[in-house]
């Protein structure tokens, strides 16, 4: 445990949280201000910085919870489709340094806006493809 992370602070009770999944290493409990009601936040109880600092356990650990609260989210109505993200340090919009997946109900026409692609540049795309294959 962190002293001065808040979400290890809810996995020790410090600080209150609606939970709704709880297992020995995986807490998911509602995000405190959703996109739309419903927000899930699935943790690792361990402390790690992010989604790439984790063992693979807990990763594959946490995406099974993860795939029972997007399906919960359906069946329960509260959306019509889910958006599952991730936010690997602050360029990428992450806040919190716990390790955390979004799960989070999407509406028709609820106004949240995901990212805008762009073109590839002229022989771009696969310069790119061959610096993440090697
Ligand atoms: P990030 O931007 O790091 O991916 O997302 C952090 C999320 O944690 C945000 O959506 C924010 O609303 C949520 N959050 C921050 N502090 C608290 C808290 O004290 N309680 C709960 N339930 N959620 C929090
Ligand atoms: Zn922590």
């Amino acid at each position: 445990m962190l002293d001065d992370c808040i979400f290890c602070k809810i996995v020790a009770g410090e600080i209150s949280a609606s939970k709704i999944y709880e297992d020995d290493k995986i807490l998911a409990f509602l995000d405190i201000k959703p996109v739309n009601p419903g927000h899930t936040l699935i943790i690792s109880k361990d402390h790690f910085a992010d989604f790439l600092q984790a063992p693979d356990e807990i990763i594959c650990q946490m995406t099974l919870v993860t795939k029972k609260i997007g399906q919960k989210i359906l069946d329960s109505r509260l959306g019509q489709g889910v958006n599952i993200t991730n936010n690997i340090k602050s360029a990428a919009g992450q806040v919190v340094n716990h390790i955390h997946i979004h799960v989070i109900p999407r509406l028709e026409n609820d106004g949240f806006e995901l990212w805008h692609g762009r073109e590839y540049a002229e022989g771009e795309e696969k310069k790119i493809a061959e610096k993440l294959k090697s």
